[in-house]
């Protein structure tokens, strides 16, 4: 038997463990005792991922639509269908009637290279990944106030905080690993603060419970900014020495008023107070907070940097803010520049010195006008303009939020989807293409503390199959490319010139202590595990001024609660993974006996008076639509809240439509059905 060092590519954490290995088959999973994040440790799903690439649903053959219907048929016949396809409608309708899309769990060698594809030799920007606007909204901000779109500190720096805050992040569904590293910090003696709108089990174990009403989160942060400031806990030195803006931040914050807050939140006053007082005393505080669908729009994410700079929890260590990318590759694919705006290394696409400097990289010219996000995409094909679309490791018509995917595919000329399995967007497509699995390829993953990780071939890839990256390449050759990527290697060297904090990430460097954390670069090869720590911002940090304004959920009397959606362990954004794992799939199972279609969590006070138990159906009416599920009646929600697992795709729909992208609290009534 052998085993290997690798990394799981299920969440951000981004856990090291062995997979142990006879013949072609990998046989056993064991985890990393000395990785620097899970320490020993991993959850279900590191234990189990691996079951897919033995899955007998795997793709072995490329499948071409042929008079309706998807037939196998050889390599070199669905490339050059692709290339004739992409061709013909980029001079029909122009570049822009194509779009590229990928999920956030691709490696950084398949994100590059696509939207390389896209810019470069189709000429659009129509790139974008499947985490949507939540995590746009946290990159810009972060970007703006800090100049890094990421977690400035290491996970395990979490162990040497004594104040831990923790935003809107289910730790235990989504980072299990990382929920256990907060939950030990806290058996040690640091100061947790939840501050969520479910009792989760992270919550069961804080100190300062801040259970507040959905959406008013900036509300909440800006209380605490002015408990901070009247009793004179904001860290001046650090304000005038690393930051702009606190004057016109100030003058917002005087509007702030303690009583108003904690009635607009339903939090007690003195609640907030000591979690400010917590925060702002502490030796070292960390902020963690979800970019995922429970996630927020950018005012919250501003009102959090806006407090980490006010009481200066931000470049020691222990203190800083953590941007929880819970995708395996969230940060990668971004980093890559997987974004509508952005190219690799986040320069703006509409920068004429930032697209010289990758034009120059790539030897060709680069379209200057941003893309269309995918909400966009699957609202209405960005207006009807689109006419094809590329889909790689994506699976929108299962998992994503808003629009609806599976129309706007059916309405368009051109579907190429890359997967593993025939899924139910794969379903749509006119090419499909299978890919590798986990194990049986050499590429990179960055997970959400910056560390750009190889996840190690260990066994020979399926028969007929090849890897994400082979295939784009082979389509832009067909395309005129000059591409001649030999391994996934020479890609990642490539993306060391142009992404520049990822200049000295080669393969041998990585291969080293379990990854190197961004920016690693020739003066830093060997990474850094936190951001800021000398002192120097890249240029100084910046306040945003946030005006105090009432909560957006407009809660009434025909529709009393708010609705918010959220993650769920097995079900886990209907994972195609966990679908197809056959261990993590009896697990979902086993919660279908109970709720066959899903469940939709009550508060059991509610439950009571409106005469509901658990298992009862019910039915959610909104403004602009309806839906029927089973009540799950609980002591986790907040009264005049009502969650529904991301999983739970009917209700979404139905509830939604194909609202903006962004919404995630609703205002809605709850009747129970007739029996
Ligand atoms: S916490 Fe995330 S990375 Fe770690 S084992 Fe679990 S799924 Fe994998």
């Amino acid at each position: 038997m052998a085993h290997r060092l690798t990394t799981c590519t299920f969440c951000g954490a981004g856990c090291g463990l062995y997979l142990e290995t006879a013949g072609n088959r990998v046989v056993g999973v064991y985890p990393s005792m000395s990785h620097p994040v899970n320490e020993g440790r991993i959850c279900v799903r590191g234990w189990h991922v691996h079951e897919v690439a033995d899955s007998p649903d795997r793709l072995r053959t490329p499948l071409l639509r042929r008079n309706g219907r998807l037939e196998e048929a050889p390599w070199e016949e669905a490339l050059a269908f692709i290339a004739a396809g992409l061709r013909e409608i980029r001079s029909r309708h122009g570049p822009d009637a194509i779009a590229f899309l990928n999920s956030p769990r691709c490696s950084n060698e398949e994100a590059y290279l696509m939207q390389k594809l896209a810019r470069a030799v189709i000429g659009t920007n129509n790139v974008d990944h499947g985490a949507g606007v939540y995590s746009h909204n946290s990159i810009n901000v972060l970007l703006g106030m800090l100049g890094a779109p990421a977690t400035t500190n290491s996970i395990g720096e979490l162990a040497s905080s004594d104040v831990i805050v923790v935003d809107g992040a289910d730790l235990a569904q989504q980072m299990p690993t990382i929920a256990g590293i907060v939950i030990r910090a806290r058996l040690r003696g640091a100061k947790l603060v939840v501050i969520d709108t479910r009792r989760h089990r992270v919550a069961e174990n804080a100190d300062l419970f801040l259970q507040l009403r959905p959406g008013t989160e900036a509300l909440l942060y800006g209380a605490m900014a002015k408990v901070i400031v009247d009793r004179g806990l904001a860290n001046l030195p650090f304000i005038h020495a690393r930051c702009l803006g606190y004057e016109a931040f100030l003058a917002r914050v005087h509007d702030y008023d303690l009583a108003g807050a904690a009635d607009a939140c339903g939090v007690p006053s003195q609640l907030i107070e000591s979690a400010a007082l917590a925060y702002a005393r502490a030796r070292s505080a960390a902020l963690l907070y979800s970019t995922g669908i429970e996630a927020r729009e950018a005012e919250p994410v501003e009102a959090i940097v806006n407090l980490a700079l006010l009481a200066g929890q931000i470049g020691r260590p222990g203190a800083g803010i953590y941007a929880l990318t819970e995708h395996n590759n969230l940060q990668g694919v971004c980093d890559m520049g997987v974004l509508p705006d952005r190219l690799p290394g986040y320069r703006a696409v509409a920068s004429d010195a930032a697209r010289e400097e990758v034009e120059a990289i790539w030897g060709t010219p680069l379209p200057a006008r941003p893309g269309l996000t995918a909400h966009a995409m699957f609202a209405d094909r960005g207006g009807g303009r689109v006419r094809a679309a590329w889909l790689c490791r994506y699976d929108p018509v299962s998992t994503a939020f808003s629009g609806d995917a599976a129309s706007s595919l059916q309405q368009c000329e051109l579907v190429v989807a890359q997967h593993l399995f025939l899924t139910e967007t794969a379903k749509h497509a006119h090419v499909v293409l299978p890919t590798t699995a986990f194990g049986e390829e050499r590429v990179t993953f960055t997970n959400t503390e910056r560390r750009i990780q190889l996840a190690e071939q260990v066994v020979e890839p399926l028969s007929g199959v090849s890897p994400a990256w082979w295939q784009l390449m082979k389509v832009a050759q067909a395309l005129g490319a000059d591409w001649h990527y030999r391994s996934s290697a020479d890609v990642m060297g490539e993306i060391a010139s142009a992404v520049p904090f990822y200049g000295a990430a080669t393969y041998d460097n990585l291969a080293r202590d379990y990854g190197r954390q961004w920016p690693c670069t020739h003066d830093h090869p060997l990474g850094t595990p936190r951001l800021f720590s000398d002192g120097q911002a890249a240029s100084r940090f910046r306040f945003v001024p946030i005006a105090r304004r009432q909560p957006t959920v407009a809660l009434s009397a025909d529709y009393p609660f708010a609705l918010v959606f959220g993650h769920s362990l097995y079900y886990w954004h209907r994972n195609v993974l966990i679908q197809h794992s056959e261990t993590l799939r009896r697990e979902y199972r086993i919660l279908l006996l109970d709720y066959p279609d899903g469940f939709v969590d009550l508060n059991a006070d509610d439950a009571l008076e409106l005469g509901i138990r658990d298992g009862d159906r019910i039915r959610l009416r909104a403004a602009g639509g309806a839906a029927a599920v089973t009540a799950r009646v609980t002591p986790e929600m907040r009264r005049g809240t009502v969650y529904v697992p991301h999983f739970v795709r009917q209700v979404q729909r139905q509830i939604l439509g194909t609202a903006e992208d962004g919404v995630t609290l609703v205002p809605v009534r709850v009747e129970k059905e007739a029996a």
